[in-house]
C-alpha cells in the first residue's frame, strides 16, 4: 500500500465503524480502515429481481445462508468457516457474524427506534443495570443528525416511549397493512397503540439513493440504496472525500500498547495471503462489533495490562445481553380470502406496537422491570406464500385452501430488554484458536426470572390481541420454551460498557477507553443497558457523536 499518512485506524465497516470513518473524513481527518470480511458491492451483487423458484431449495435457508438463498450475507451467518466460537457448558448461545464490507448492515432489518431517557436511566428508576453516563438531551441532537443522515421514515407519535425527532427529520412512512390496521383497532381496545415503525428505508430520494420501490425482501440487500447500507451510503460518501482507505480481508489481532499505556497501533492477519502485518495509528477505534472488539481487547495482553487491553475495571467481556425474543401468531378469520392486491411499502412491518407500559412500572403493577415492543409481521409476503403447511386434500380444494389462507395469518415478534446478571458474559477460550491462530470468544448466557415474566406477559398479551380478532389460540408455552436463545435476536451488547466510573465500566460517555486515551470503542460493546428497542441506530448515533467528539480533542491537541 502506498504511504497513506493516516492519523485514525478504525476496525470493522458496520454500523459503528463506518460511521466513525464518514464523520472523521468529512472533518477532513485521513483514516485507515481495516475490514476482516471480503470486499463487497451491493449495486452490483444484490438478487434485487430473482425469484425463489430460480433459487436451489425454492431459495430457503439452510447452513451455509441461513436466512435463505438470496441473502445479503455472502460471507457469514451462524457459523463462520475457520472462525469458530465456543459455548461453557450449560449455556445456549449464538453469535451471528457477517464477514464481508459493510459488516451485518448489509442485511440488518433497518428497525430503528431511539432510547428514550426511560432507557438511559433506568437504574435510576428501578435500580437494575446501570445508569449511562449522560441524560437524553446530549444525544437528541445527534439522533436527529443520525436519523436525518441516515434515511430513517416514522412519525413522531407523541408517545412516552418514542422521543420525537426535530421538524423535518424524519421521511414518511409507507401506508399501514390492511392485518396490521386491524391488529391497531384491536389492540386499541386494551388501551394499546400501534404506530408506523421507524425504518432506515429511504421513502423520499436522498443523496445518490433512491426511494423505495418496494421491489424485494430488503435482507436481499438493496442495490438503489433505498434500505440504509453502510456498503451504498457512508462508505462511499467518506471515499468520495479522498480521505479514507479501506483494507478488506484484514483480519485484527490485537492492539499493540506502549510501556506509558499509549495504543501504538494494532497487528492485523492479511487472510488471503496469511502474513502477518503491523500498523500504526495515533488513534485507533475498535468497531469490529460488541464480542469481536472485547475478543480484540482481551486477546492485547500487555505486561501491564495482564488482564487484556483497556481492562483494569475487569468489566470487558461481561454485562453480555442480548434482546429477549418470542413470537405468537395465528390466522384471522375476517383475512381469510380477502381480495388481491399491490401491497405497496418496503418488506418490514409499515406499525409495530411501542412498549405502552411506562406508568405502570412507576406504579409497580408489574412483576418484571423493563419493557418489550411488537414487531407485526403480515401481509401477502410476496415473493412467498406465507401460508402455513396445515392443509390438506388435494387438487382444486387443497389450491383453494391456500389461496383463501394466503395473506391471512399475522404474527407478533417479540423484542423485548434484558438485564446484565452475572452468568452472562463472554471470554478467551485459550485452548481454542482460529484458522488465524487467534484464540476464539467463549460465550457463559442465562435468562433471569426477570426476562421470563416479560416473555409470559408478553405472549398473554398477544394472546388478547389475536383473540380480539376471532383468532383462535392453543395454550401459550411456558416462558422458559418460548424466549428465544442467547444471542438469537443478533442484539448482542454491553462487553465493554461505558460509565461515569473506570472502575465499574471500560469507557468514558465518548467510547474513549479509561486505561488509554487514544483507544475508542464504537460499537455496542459500549452499551451500558439494552433497551427493548434494537441497538442500531444508537450504535450510529454515539459513533457520529463520539468522533466529532475526537476531532475537537484533536484540534485541541489534546490526542
Ligand atoms: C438478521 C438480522 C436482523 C437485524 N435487524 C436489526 C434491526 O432491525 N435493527 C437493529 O437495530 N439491528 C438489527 N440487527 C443488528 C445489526 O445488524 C447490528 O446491531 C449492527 O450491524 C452492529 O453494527 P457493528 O458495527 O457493531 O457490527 P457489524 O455490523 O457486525 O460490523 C462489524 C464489522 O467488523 C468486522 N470485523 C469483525 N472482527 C474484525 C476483526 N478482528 N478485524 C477486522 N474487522 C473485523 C466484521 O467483518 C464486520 O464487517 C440485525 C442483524 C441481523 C443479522
Ligand atoms: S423493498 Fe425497497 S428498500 Fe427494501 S430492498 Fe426493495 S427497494 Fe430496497
Amino acid at each position: 500500500m502506498p504511504a497513506f499518512n493516516h492519523k485514525i485506524l478504525v476496525v470493522g465497516s458496520g454500523a459503528g465503524g463506518a460511521m466513525a470513518a464518514y464523520t472523521l473524513t468529512k472533518l477532513g481527518h485521513k483514516v485507515l480502515l481495516l475490514e476482516a470480511g471480503r470486499d463487497y458491492d451491493p449495486k452490483k451483487e444484490s438478487p434485487m429481481f430473482r425469484r425463489n423458484s430460480e433459487a436451489p431449495l425454492m431459495g430457503a435457508g439452510n447452513k451455509d445462508k441461513n436466512f435463505g438463498f438470496y441473502d445479503a450475507t455472502v460471507d457469514g451467518g451462524w457459523q463462520v468457516p475457520d472462525e469458530p466460537y465456543t459455548t461453557a457448558k450449560g449455556s445456549d448461545f449464538y453469535w451471528w457474524r457477517a464477514r464481508m464490507l459493510g459488516g451485518r448492515t448489509n442485511h440488518w432489518g433497518r428497525y430503528s427506534l431511539r432510547f428514550s431517557e426511560h432507557d438511559f436511566k433506568g437504574k435510576s428508576q428501578d435500580g437494575h443495570g446501570a445508569d449511562w453516563p449522560f441524560v437524553y438531551e446530549d444525544i437528541a441532537p445527534w439522533y436527529d443528525k443520525t436519523e436525518e443522515l441516515v434515511g430513517i421514515c416514522g412519525t413522531n407519535t407523541g408517545l412516552d416511549d418514542m422521543p420525537p425527532s426535530a421538524p423535518g427529520v424524519l421521511q414518511p412512512p409507507p401506508t399501514p397493512r390492511v392485518p396490521e390496521l386491524l391488529i391497531a383497532a384491536s389492540a386499541k381496545k386494551l388501551g394499546i397503540a400501534a404506530v408506523p415503525m421507524h425504518r432506515a428505508v429511504l421513502t423520499r430520494n436522498k443523496d445518490d439513493r433512491m426511494a423505495c420501490f418496494y421491489a424485494t425482501p430488503c435482507g436481499h440487500g438493496c442495490s438503489i440504496g433505498a434500505a440504509f447500507q453502510t456498503t451504498t451510503s457512508l462508505l462511499p460518501m467518506a471515499k468520495a472525500t479522498g480521505n479514507l482507505e479501506i483494507i478488506t480481508d484484514a483480519m485484527v489481532k490485537s492492539v499493540a500498547v506502549n510501556d506509558d499505556g499509549k495504543v501504538t497501533g494494532v497487528t492485523y492477519i492479511d487472510k488471503k495471503s496469511t502474513s502477518e502485518h503491523v500498523v500504526s495509528a495515533d488513534i485507533v477505534i475498535l468497531a469490529a462489533s460488541a464480542c469481536e472488539s472485547a475478543r480484540i481487547l482481551l486477546n492485547s495482553k500487555h505486561t501491564k495490562h495482564p488482564k487484556g487491553l483497556a481492562n483494569s475495571s475487569g468489566q470487558v467481556g461481561k454485562n453480555l445481553m442480548d434482546s429477549t425474543g418470542a413470537w405468537l401468531g395465528a390466522q384471522i378469520p375476517a383475512l381469510k380470502g380477502r381480495p388481491r392486491y399491490n401491497e405497496d411499502g418496503h418488506t418490514g412491518n409499515h406499525l409495530f406496537i411501542p412498549w405502552w407500559g411506562h406508568q405502570a412500572h412507576a406504579k409497580g403493577e408489574l412483576n418484571f422491570p423493563r419493557g418489550y415492543h411488537f414487531e407485526i409481521s403480515s401481509g401477502f409476503n410476496q415473493p412467498g406464500s406465507g401460508v402455513s403447511g396445515d392443509k390438506r386434500g388435494y387438487g382444486v380444494e387443497l389450491k383453494q385452501q391456500v389461496r383463501d389462507a394466503y395473506g391471512s395469518y399475522v404474527g407478533f415478534a417479540l423484542r423485548g430488554e434484558m438485564l446484565p446478571n452475572d452468568d452472562s458474559y463472554m471470554e478467551i477460550d485459550e485452548n481454542v484458536k482460529d484458522k488465524w491462530g487467534i484464540p476464539v470468544s467463549k460465550f457463559h448466557f442465562k435468562w433471569s426470572d426477570r426476562e421470563l415474566k416479560q416473555i409470559e406477559h408478553g405472549l398473554k398479551t398477544a394472546k388478547k390481541i389475536l383473540e380480539n380478532l376471532g383468532a383462535k389460540i392453543d395454550k401459550l408455552p411456558p416462558a422458559e420454551k418460548a424466549i428465544s436463545k442467547g444471542g438469537e435476536i443478533i442484539h448482542e451488547v454491553g462487553t465493554t460498557r461505558m460509565g461515569s466510573s473506570r472502575k465499574e465500566s471500560v469507557t468514558n460517555q465518548w467510547g474513549q477507553t479509561w486505561d488509554c486515551d487514544n483507544l475508542f470503542v464504537m460499537d455496542a460493546g459500549v452499551f451500558a443497558s439494552n433497551p427493548h428497542k434494537n441497538c442500531t441506530l444508537t450504535i450510529m448515533t454515539l459513533a457520529m457523536r463520539n468522533s466529532t467528539w475526537i476531532a475537537k480533542q484533536i484540534e485541541k491537541g489534546v490526542l
